[in-house]
């Protein structure tokens, strides 16, 4: 099903190569409850199709 295409690791919506075609993000994500303050995090996406495929806490921005 899965057909060979570039070098894995690839993208599993749109089977773009990541080794060209990944990208990260640093984004503000807001928090669940009003009195929390936003957090940054930094987002992993496929610059092909925009999926994200991870998700990392940013580092040295809050705690
Ligand atoms: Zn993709």
């Amino acid at each position: 099903m899965a057909r060979p295409h570039g070098n894995p690791p690839q993208c599993p919506q749109c089977r773009a190569g990541l080794a060209d075609q990944a990208a990260y993000r640093s984004m503000m994500i807001p928090a669940d409850m009003a009195d929390e303050e936003p957090r940054a995090f930094v987002v992993i996406y496929c610059r092909t199709c925009g999926r994200a495929l991870g998700l990392r806490a940013g580092f040295g921005l809050q705690t």
